[in-house]
């Protein structure tokens, strides 16, 4: 590819809306561009890397057995409301008529419509187990879409499902899938753990999350510094009641979540069972030295169950025993100082989901419920504490395994696997005829991988000042061929031409930079694009048929001769 014929689209400037490193620098090397909130075109650029992670995924999914199949993005409202999630998902659902009035949605997900395909294409335990997955785009209107493609409203989704007629079947293709994602993520050059996770609205028993590490990730992960303990936070097992702990680790308890409170005092506080709602709890509150403070707390709730309670009543946000609370309550849970406790009566708002987005418009008045806050910044304001606070789960705590201490780190959630049951089949009587000849409804797994996630993800690990580093099966380009001052050197083009020829020939992807450019501004594009191999042709080096070669990913430099390059990147 000649750049000059190409849609490099590079910018100097850091976007100042881009919160967090991969969005920046997906946007600077010309990756990717907004077209509205949480919608994305991918460029040239951005897309050979999505193809090369599906690519991989595809890969990956195929050696382990599971068949390619494309799903419709829009269904119909009939199969939701089959289920049963027509009525249980919340706005994150987007639903919309035909021009016939009829009900759709979006495809947030695909366990409808492949149940559905299923039911109908298979008859017989013969023809079981299946395992059918698709690359699919999926949309879900996140209340807050951010960081870029990492939480869009429009991504690229491969999902798979598998079906069954018993359960060791269906753990043998869990354990299948595990393996496949452990091999994807590898592939990719990811440093990734998988986590034990709770299985939330989707429902079913078992569930395992993969996690590329990094600071910037939303879900906080737990794992044992020596076996193999690892969880989501949400789903970190009992600890250590308060003083039973090392005194060193309780200190540093204290010290970390100063106002947190575990579920018990809280429950003892508001005098409910906060343990049967509360899946989160978070503390809101502004900076001491505001004129105005106010603080509030917000609960959680955890499931279906309650999602539908809510809904029904008429605010939604406030709805709920807990909406009022003291001044003397709110002090208690948020330990903040008396008088520095905001309005009393709209003090704690039950928030259904989503609970900082909610909140986030509830408090700047984005509702149109015109109840709210004012002058509040919600990112300057309020902080955020997360499950870990309540559960309080601390670095260094033993390890509920019995096997060495708890570390705690931030992780990016990229594949997600569960082993469903009958949670779809029954409801959408998926069966087939069993060895006896009779019906029997199947048993059945899910597993997803956020394809336009990871591309972001990879760049939160693979990066340094200049640009994105990429891991090589993954980088746009392998090569990148840096000529000097070619428009004045008859010289210098043919051996820039013969090198572009002789590598492509070879099967590299190769970017020939022949625009009429600066050395310097070649340079910085090619290391903001994160190409791993730069081949430099210069004047004073081709005096003795020589190139430089750069790689991105060690910084090292040899010379080369002509001759040499396409044997040595080989
Ligand atoms: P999250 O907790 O980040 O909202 P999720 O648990 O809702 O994700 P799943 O239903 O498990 O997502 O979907 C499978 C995978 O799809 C996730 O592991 C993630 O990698 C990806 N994914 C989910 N939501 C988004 C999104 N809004 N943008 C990009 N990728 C997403
Ligand atoms: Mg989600
Ligand atoms: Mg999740
Ligand atoms: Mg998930």
């Amino acid at each position: 590819m000649r750049t000059s014929q190409y849609l490099l689209s590079t910018m100097k400037e850091t976007p100042a809306d881009a919160e967090i490193i991969s969005h920046q620098l997906m946007l600077r090397a010309g990756m990717v561009r907004r077209l509205a909130s949480g919608l994305y075109t991918w460029l040239p650029s951005g897309l050979r890397v999505l193809r090369k992670v599906e690519q991989i995924v595809r890969e990956e999914m195929n050696k382990a057995g599971a068949i390619e199949v494309l799903m419709p993005v829009v269904q119909h409202a009939e199969l939701w409301q089959e289920s049963g999630r027509w009525e249980k998902m919340d706005a994150e659902l987007l639903r919309f008529k035909d021009r016939h009035q009829r009900d759709f949605v979006l495809g947030p997900t695909h366990e409808e419509v492949i149940t559905d395909l299923v039911r109908k294409e298979i008859s017989s335990y013969k023809q079981l187990p299946i395992n059918l997955y698709q690359i699919q785009t999926k949309f879900r209107d996140e209340r807050r879409p951010r960081f870029g493609v990492m939480r869009a409203r429009e991504f690229l989704m491969k999902d798979a499902y598998s079906f069954h007629l018993s359960q060791e079947s269906l753990q043998q293709t869990y354990d299948a899938m595990y393996q496949a994602y452990c091999n994807i993520f590898t592939r990719l050059g990811l440093d990734f753990r998988p986590v034990l996770a709770d299985t939330g609205a989707i429902g079913g028993s078992m569930s395992h999350e993969f996690h590329v590490l990094a600071a910037s990730g939303e879900d906080a992960i737990v794992f044992s510094d020596s076996s193999d303990y690892a969880a989501n936070i949400e789903k970190a097992e009992a600890l250590p009641p308060q003083g039973t702990r090392p005194a060193a680790t309780q200190a540093k308890a204290e010290v970390a979540t100063p106002n947190a409170k575990t579920i018990d005092e809280v429950s003892a506080l508001l005098k409910v069972d906060a343990s049967a709602i509360a899946k989160t709890l978070i503390v809101y509150g502004r900076k001491a030295d505001d004129k105005a403070p106010q603080t509030l707390v917000a609960l959680v709730l955890r499931g279906d169950h309650e999602l539908n309670e809510i809904k029904a009543e008429k605010h939604p946000l406030v709805a709920s025993p807990l909406q009022f609370a003291s001044e003397d309550e709110v002090q208690a849970i948020t330990g903040a100082k008396p008088g520095s406790v905001g309005p009393v009566g709209l003090t704690i708002p039950v928030i259904v989901d989503h609970a900082a987005a909610h909140l986030a418009d509830f408090v700047t008045g984005a509702n149109k419920d015109g109840f709210h806050f004012t002058g509040v910044n919600f990112d300057r304001d309020i902080t955020t504490y997360q499950v870990a606070d309540l559960r309080n789960v601390v670095e260094g705590d033993p390890s509920p395994c019995g096997q060495g201490k708890l570390v705690i780190r931030r992780g990016i959630e990229v594949g997600h696997i569960f082993q469903l049951g009958e949670r779809y089949s029954a409801a959408m009587k998926a069966g087939v005829l069993n060895e006896e000849g009779k019906h029997q409804i199947m048993t059945m797994g899910c597993y997803g991988v956020g394809v336009s996630r990871i591309v972001a993800a990879a760049i939160e690990q693979n990066h340094d000042e200049y640009g994105i580093k990429w891991p090589v099966a993954i980088a746009p380009f392998q090569v990148a061929i840096v000529p000097m001052n070619m428009h004045k050197s008859v010289r210098i083009q043919d051996a820039a031409e013969q090198l572009y020829k002789e590598l492509t020939d070879a099967g590299f992807e190769v970017l020939f930079d022949d625009r009429k450019e600066r050395p310097g501004v070649m340079f910085a594009d090619m290391e903001l694009l994160g190409v791993p191999y730069q081949i430099i042709v210069g004047e004073r080096n081709l005096d003795e048929q020589k190139v430089e070669l750069k790689n991105r990913l060690s910084g090292e430099k040899l010379m080369l001769s002509l001759s040499d390059v396409v044997a040595q990147l080989k």
